[in-house]
């Protein structure tokens, strides 16, 4: 048995299961989420919350961190 190679992914972010999205370095984003990123404002709290999320990946904080 394979598994899929591209497929559903669970967001980084919402936890849902969504068949499009894109890698967001190493997170899998679905479209609500990107939408959402798009239209935060720096200053708005929840900006930094989803920053928080992109860092809970080891790979995203090294990559983020420079
Ligand atoms: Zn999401």
């Amino acid at each position: 048995m394979y598994k899929r190679a591209t497929g559903v992914d669970s967001c980084g972010i919402c936890k849902q299961e969504s068949e499009r999205g894109f890698y967001l370095l190493s997170m899998w984003i679905c479209p609500s989420c990107e939408r959402k990123m798009v239209e935060l404002e720096v200053e708005d709290p929840t900006y930094a919350w989803y920053i928080e999320r992109l860092r809970g990946s080891t790979m995203n904080s090294r990559m983020l961190s420079h």
